[in-house]
């Protein structure tokens, strides 16, 4: 039970359910327990993967957040909760930056028809790795965390006809044992972004709980509801100070209300700035 004498402490139940089969109920449960005082009901009776996997074995058809609250949903309907978390990751590589995590957990309320989405993105420093003699297997591995697991490829690597099998989950420790003492050694891994076995993606993972906590616990001056958060800003362009045309400089955001669209007003927010990023002055 909740002792918070705020009203705001009954937005989130006691027990919310959350669907994952990777292990992520172990990084989201103490903080929602310390957030909310609020047990998580796990479970795993529909395979996620189903909706979209890692090793591109099935094709994705809903946008990360959609698929973040369609699991949510599915949390609801496999425990009878009527709050659920749904979890979804989205791993891209782009040009210039390299591997990018982006993270969504969504929050759903099925009673108040209440859907509360968070998201956090960051670079992940993590590759492909190609060996041929054990010391560079050795060598590479030890550039990343222990924890880290690989996909092992079980083609040959010029064999490029046949479609990529791996043999997944294996950790740096396996992979040196596997590999001791053998000569011309011909290894190609991946690394297995699974949630369990990727610490990288956990960090990301939690961060995107905390925010979503944030998001549940942030009220609207305004409607009262939840989720009044900077990701709801409209993105405005600070002006330029010579011509008044909207520069390439993104003002500052305020907090958004996702319900009603109450914007809080920052003061001496800069509206006006520097003719440098202006394409008209400064092309
Ligand atoms: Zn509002
Ligand atoms: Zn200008």
């Amino acid at each position: 039970m909740s002792n918070s004498p705020s009203t705001h402490s009954k937005v989130v139940h006691q027990t919310v359910a959350l669907l994952t089969k990777h292990g992520k109920q172990t990084l989201i449960a103490p903080l929602f327990r310390e957030a909310f005082n609020s047990t998580i009901v796990h479970t795993d009776t529909f395979d996620t993967d189903l909706l979209g996997a890692f090793d591109h074995s099935v094709e994705r058809t809903l946008t990360p957040s959609q698929a973040a609250l369609k699991k949510a949903y599915l949390s609801c309907e496999a425990t009878g909760c009527n709050q659920g978390i749904g979890s979804e990751g989205s791993i891209n590589s782009i040009f210039g930056v390299g591997l990018v995590d982006e993270e969504y957990l969504a929050f759903i309320d099925i009673e108040k028809k209440l859907e509360v989405v968070a998201r956090v993105h960051s670079g992940l420093a993590l590759g492909p790795i190609r060996a041929d003699t054990e010391i560079s297997l050795k060598e590479q591995l030890s550039k990343y965390n222990n924890e880290q697991a690989w996909m092992l490829s079980k083609n040959k690597l010029n064999d490029a006809t046949q479609k990529e099998q791996w043999e997944k989950g294996l950790t740096a420790n396996e992979l040196l044992l596997r590999f001791k003492d053998v000569e011309n050694i011909d290894v190609y891994l991946e690394p297995d972004f699974r949630a369990m076995h990727c610490p990288d993606r956990q960090t990301v993972i939690t961060k995107c709980a905390e925010k979503l906590i944030e998001q549940l616990n942030s009220f609207c001056p305004e409607c009262g509801k939840v989720d009044f958060d900077v990701c709801h800003a409209k993105v405005r362009y600070v002006t330029c100070e010579l011509c008044t045309l909207p520069t390439n400089q993104v003002q500052e955001r305020a907090k958004t209300c996702s319900a009603c669209g109450f914007e809080e007003s920052i003061p001496n927010v800069k509206t006006v700035g520097s003719a440098f990023y202006c394409s008209f002055c400064n092309p």
